[in-house]
């Protein structure tokens, strides 16, 4: 085999080649500025991710834990009250409710999406009641890029009266039958930890919402509970403020990504076209655009682990997302879940893997990806046991 660069999983130093002049002339002009704090670039960022994507506010925080934290905060729930989620999603989801001193309900997954099933809602919130808590809220997560269904998720929602707060981490920018991922919900929160589609320098996060008063009462909060000026407290809040730095780097990343959420749709449809036949692959539904914040294919349980070693072993990185779905952590397997289990998110969280995939992934290095992946999918069960 000839010597071929190192695979990146996510490859952050490709796009430097397009963005990476204008980018260091914004940060040093931070830097210079010396506005480090709320500066001028913090303002305009929010201005620029809210019209991306049809919101009204968006509001630039420390990161996408605390973006769904301060959301909790804003809507009062805490001990007695029971917040609705998946299982099968990365902790943060439901680790702001149990840190808020609520009780998240995990719901069951749609196994062709992955993402919350609207059918599991009913379920999880007769759980919650079960339980004598208050239903008072439900967190969609919009996993691997892909929006949830979202129709049946805002009916369920109106009917029930919980607020929908959409985790739109991995898919910001989603769309979902006209709509765009970020301007859904009655909250959307997003996070721009670097490895996310839309992702900073280092940690950050940012709230949307159209609700005029929700946006002022989470500016403040975000600012220890500031009022009409920085050392007029009016609240109990925190510091949760997204940095001038990294919002000077969003800016020139939010310049680029309409074009890189297309460019990740020609690698996405270069796998499936590729892998279809042989394996699971992505579903996205009709009339929708995943951010593809991942490439998630499934292979038999038993399998994985060989699988991802032959890869490893011809250069190809992959990983899983996740492992264990939360309902079977230490951390959590102690909170309720919606009807007799959660069989699909357990059966799912066994076969999953993530193949390399970002906007820059070139054909011939894709190529060489697929080849792998077939060859290790062909290997006698045994073999690669
Ligand atoms: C990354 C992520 C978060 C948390 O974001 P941070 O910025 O790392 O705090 C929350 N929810 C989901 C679904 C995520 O993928």
């Amino acid at each position: 085999m000839s010597e071929r660069p190192a695979i990146e999983f996510i490859d952050l130093k490709a796009q430097r080649q397009h963005i990476g002049k204008a980018m260091d002339e914004a940060i040093l002009k931070v830097v210079h500025d010396g506005n480090y704090i709320l500066g001028q670039q913090v303002q305009e960022f929010e201005a620029g991710l809210a019209a991306f994507c049809g919101a009204k506010h968006a509001i630039g925080v420390a990161n996408g834990t605390d973006a769904l934290i301060l959301v909790l905060e804003a809507l009062g729930i805490g001990p007695g009250d029971a917040v609705i989620c998946p299982s099968f999603t990365f902790a943060a989801t439901a680790e702001v409710v149990a840190w808020m001193g609520a009780t998240p309900v995990f719901a069951e997954i749609d196994e062709a999406t992955y993402n919350i099933d609207p059918k599991s809602l009913g379920a999880a919130l007769e759980t919650a009641k079960q339980h004598k808590l208050n239903p008072r809220a439900l967190i969609s997560v919009d996993l691997f890029g892909q929006a949830c269904d979202y129709e049946p998720i805002e009916a369920f929602c109106k009917q029930n009266g919980l607020v929908l707060i959409s985790d739109s981490a991995q898919g910001y920018g989603a769309r979902y039958k006209g709509r765009v991922a970020g301007a859904i919900g009655d909250f959307a929160t997003t996070s721009f930890f670097p490895a996310k589609p839309l992702g900073c320098y280092g940690d950050g996060g940012a709230i949307l919402t159209d609700n005029d008063e929700h946006a002022a009462l989470l500016m403040s909060l975000r600012f220890h509970g500031k009022g009409s000026y920085k050392y007029d407290n009016v609240r109990v809040g925190v510091n949760s403020r997204l940095d001038t730095i990294q919002a000077a780097v969003l800016i020139e990343k939010l310049k680029v990504y309409a074009e890189e959420i297309e460019k990740r749709q020609v690698v996405a449809q270069r796998y499936t076209a590729a892998l279809k036949d042989v394996v699971v692959t992505p579903h996205v539904m009709a009339d929708c655009v995943s951010t593809w914040a991942q490439y998630t294919i499934r292979v038999a349980a038993d399998r994985r682990d060989a699988f991802q070693a032959a890869l490893k072993a011809k250069g190809v990185p992959t990983t899983v997302y996740y492992p264990k779905p939360l309902h079977q952590q230490t951390a959590y397997k102690h909170y309720p879940v919606a009807g007799n289990g959660l069989p699909i998110s357990e059966r799912v969280a066994q076969e999953v893997v993530a193949l390399p995939m970002h906007p820059y992934l070139d054909e011939e290095t894709q190529d060489y990806i697929i080849a792998q992946v077939l060859e290790a999918l062909a290997a006698p069960a045994a073999a690669v046991a």
